[in-house]
């Protein structure tokens, strides 16, 4: 018998699974085409103790109970299907664990239907492409407690190991590991824009060609910047072009796609309230990136500086801007998973969400560490800017942030990430911002009523009639 499943054997599925069976797990596999079931195991049988089937019945029959399957197919309609196709065939206390990247509203109704028919249900957030699938992801798990009891040992096996600890920890009942997930992804959507914009401000603001650039994030990568992201740009930097002979980075078409993950942690700050600029602009950035026929058009009509001939002194303050840019985008993602944490009801530990980041997934990074080790300093902390590490890192950096975003702007290079960033930062550390002129105008045009400064109650001001005060409760 086999200890655990996996269903859908595409190159996730094929990864994680071989992952688990290199661990001396016995495990059982399958997928909807059944070829590619016998493909997979005659290709890598001898990685461990396999066990395949072409059909879901003989598949659950093959694994131990409680049957701990692991379903690894395309997000959205299909972890459904496979869901209504498993229930029939499974007992009371079974696990369904979706591992792909499901939207963490769904996470939480498939939890709830399964629940009600006597089965448990495990929405785990697995990070690392498939690099990772197969080496050791991060892994983020949401469910009940003790059914993540279950699959604990092995998913603590497979996952990333730093300073001796696994990239995986149970983050909270029914959609939180999805949703931690989704925010993990957002900032990775964040933190790329940001490296964007500075490959952008080295290249077309200062004019240093793609090689130097290259040694600049090489040399990014040694210090408080040293993460995955940073470590791949200068990999890809350094790729020439077998065809051309020039930078692979050239001939590469400027049009970012999207699978959804930013777009949803965007969509779901606005619906917390949670100022998410960063990530936002990211995704916007993107959606801008696709315009790439209107671009066309309106650089040859559109009228602006020619960018070019900027300081090469500006590099380090590059590299300043896009680390206090990067705190920003953490912060607010961080501050976005609280607010989710009091929203859904999840005991969020905010310093093992960035632990269990440190390996195996895209935004693995050194300074994950500092955040650690702020939220074990002041767990209750409102916002990662508030700890003392990161005031000072922030405070550290803030002139050449400034200076690098007035540049650009005076270039007519868009750093949407980072001004935006810096906006957020100049924004929450104003006592007393605008925000009172707004109110006045909505009580003008709506009577939407403001609140005083200096007396308790809501009061409106009868602006088309006499113009005076009144209280409103
Ligand atoms: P795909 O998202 O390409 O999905 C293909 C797999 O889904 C195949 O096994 C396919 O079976 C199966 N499938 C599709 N539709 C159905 C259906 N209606 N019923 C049953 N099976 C179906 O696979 P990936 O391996 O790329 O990704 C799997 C999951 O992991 C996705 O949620 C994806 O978003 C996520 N992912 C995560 C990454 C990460 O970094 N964490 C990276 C990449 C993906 P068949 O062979 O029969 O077509």
């Amino acid at each position: 018998m086999s200890q655990i499943g996996v269903t859908g054997l595409a190159v996730m599925g094929a990864n994680l699974a071989r992952n688990i069976a290199r661990r001396g797990v016995p495990i059982a596999v399958h997928n909807r085409t059944a070829s590619k079931t016998h493909d997979f195991v005659s290709e890598f049988g001898s990685e461990g103790n396999f066990t395949g089937s072409d059909s879901l019945e003989e598949f659950v029959q093959s694994l131990e109970r409680p049957r701990r399957i692991i379903v690894m197919v395309k997000a959205g309609a299909p972890v459904d299907g496979v869901i209504e196709d498993l229930v029939p065939l499974l007992d009371k206390d079974d696990i369904i664990i979706d591992a792909g990247n499901s939207h963490f509203v769904d996470t939480r109704r498939r939890e709830q239907y399964l629940t009600e028919k006597g089965l448990r249900f495990i929405g785990t957030g697995v990070s690392g492409g498939e690099e990772g699938a197969l080496n050791g992801p991060s892994i983020m798990p949401g469910g009940p407690r003790a059914a993540y009891g279950e699959v604990e040992e092995i998913f603590t096996t497979i996952a990333a190991q730093v300073d001796g600890e696994p990239c995986c920890a149970y983050i909270g009942a029914d959609g939180a590991g999805h949703y931690v997930k989704m925010v993990h992804n957002g900032i990775e959507y964040a933190d790329m824009q940001l490296i964007a914009e500075a490959y952008d401000l080295l290249r077309h603001g200062i004019g240093l060609d793609v090689p130097t650039i290259k040694g600049i994030f090489d040399e990014w990568n040694t210090g408080d910047l040293e993460s995955f992201l940073i470590e791949i740009t200068a990999t890809v930097l350094g790729k020439t072009d077998a065809a051309t002979g020039n930078p692979l980075i050239d001939v590469i078409v400027d049009q970012a796609e999207q699978k959804g993950t930013g777009r949803w942690t965007a969509q779901d700050a606005l619906e917390q309230g949670v100022p998410l600029t960063g990530i936002t602009e990211a995704v916007f950035a993107r959606s801008l990136s696709a315009l790439r026929d209107q671009r066309k058009a309106a650089s040859g009509y559109l009228a602006g500086p020619q960018p070019g001939g900027l300081s090469e002194s500006l590099v380090d303050d590059i590299r300043k801007a896009l680390y206090a840019s990067k705190v920003v985008a953490y912060a607010q993602g961080f501050e976005q998973m609280a607010s989710a944490a009091r929203t859904y009801d999840w005991d969020l530990q905010m310093g093992e969400l960035a632990k269990i980041w440190r390996g195996g997934c895209i935004i693995r990074a050194r300074f994950l560490n500092r955040i650690t080790e702020s939220y074990a300093e002041t767990p209750d902390l409102v916002n990662l800017l508030m700890a003392p590490y990161f005031r000072d890192a922030v405070a550290d950096a803030q002139d050449a942030w400034r200076k690098v975003i007035v540049s650009a702007v005076d270039q007519g290079i868009a750093v949407p990430a980072f001004s935006s960033s810096l906006a957020y930062y100049d924004g929450y550390r104003r006592e007393r911002g605008p925000a009172n002129l707004i109110q006045g105008q909505r009580d003008f045009f709506g009577a939407h009523t403001y609140r005083r400064v200096d007396k308790e109650g809501s009061f409106h001001t009868r602006w088309s009639q006499d113009g005076t005060e009144v209280k409103t409760d």
